[in-house]
């Protein structure tokens, strides 16, 4: 019995292709009833097989159905747990790179802390032995190339003992940095000064010959002297004594620093609060 259904696409495929033509021929079968009936035997016979073939494949297809949406339903399941994890893991990673960045600019800014501190004299902020001399063989070599006159100036404070002894270290302490800082007040961008210990300073100023120098260094002599200081016992003053020199052709720094030394000693021989060079 030929079936034109067999024949068709899966496209086209009807689920009741197959019983419409065994109806059809049922129908066509009980149309002939007197002539023939056993073919109407065979025709319901084929309806019979055809429904049941139908419902097994029903059955079938229900079932493959339910399973694939089984699969559906776990798949699902599994994409949203998965997708659920990784925004739990980018969330993770932002706190991540945020605490990154944090530590990151907390380092920047220990660095930066650190470096003051390798650098700077704490109490007064100028700069500390160690880099000032550094300072001193950077300037030494950029006078080397321009000899545009490199001077030192040697600065100590009068008679700082008797603050101390009179006001307390406290007081010595707080005129230390008084004292940095009218000298400050002075000078330019591009010089440096440094507090090479206990009340002694040293100030480079590169491309001043020596009479320019000396003129600093006075108005340095007077910023100090007009400081006007307050202690357990009232108020006091301070003053300071400064050598001043220029740096010689082929003279060395070492050289160099005690010529300033000399100068600031002849200064204190000569009565203090004074600039001699
Ligand atoms: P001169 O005029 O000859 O320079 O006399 P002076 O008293 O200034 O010099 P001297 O060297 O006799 O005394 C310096 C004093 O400075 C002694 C020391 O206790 C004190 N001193 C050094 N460093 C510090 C400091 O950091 N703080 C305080 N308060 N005192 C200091
Ligand atoms: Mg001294
Ligand atoms: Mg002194």
């Amino acid at each position: 019995m030929p079936d034109s259904s067999l024949c068709r696409s899966e496209q086209d495929f009807d689920l009741f292709d197959h019983e419409k033509g065994v109806i059809l021929r049922a129908t066509r079968a009980l149309e002939r009833t007197h002539e023939d009936t056993g073919g109407l035997r065979i025709a319901l016979l084929e309806l019979v097989q055809a429904y049941e073939k139908s419902a097994r494949e029903l059955k079938r297809l229900m079932r493959t159905g339910d399973r694939q949406q089984d699969q559906l339903r776990q798949v699902s399941r599994e994409l949203q747990e998965k997708s659920r994890l990784m925004e739990e893991q980018a969330r993770h990673l932002l706190i991540l790179n945020t605490d990154l960045a944090h530590e990151v600019e907390a380092r920047k800014a220990l660095e930066i802390e650190l470096r003051v501190l390798a650098t700077t004299d704490p109490l007064t902020g100028v700069y500390n032995r160690r880099r000032f001399l550094e300072l001193g063989d950077y300037e030494m070599a950029r006078d080397a190339r321009n000899h545009r006159g490199l001077s030192l100036l040697a600065l100590d404070i009068d008679h700082f003992k008797r603050i101390n002894d009179t006001h307390g270290h406290g007081a010595g302490d707080a005129t230390l940095l008084r004292f940095a800082q009218a000298c400050s007040t002075c000078l330019r961008a591009m010089d440096t000064i440094g507090r090479l210990g206990g009340e002694e300073f040293a100030v480079l100023l590169p491309e001043t010959p020596l009479e320019e120098a000396r003129e600093v260094a006075e108005r340095m002599r007077l910023a100090v002297e007009s400081c006007r200081m307050t202690g357990p016992q009232g108020l006091f003053g301070i003053t300071v004594s400064i050598g001043v020199v220029q740096l010689g052709p082929e003279e060395t720094f070492e050289a160099l620093a005690e010529r300033a030394d000399a100068r600031l000693y002849a200064a204190k021989h000569q009565g203090r609060n004074r600039v001699e060079s």
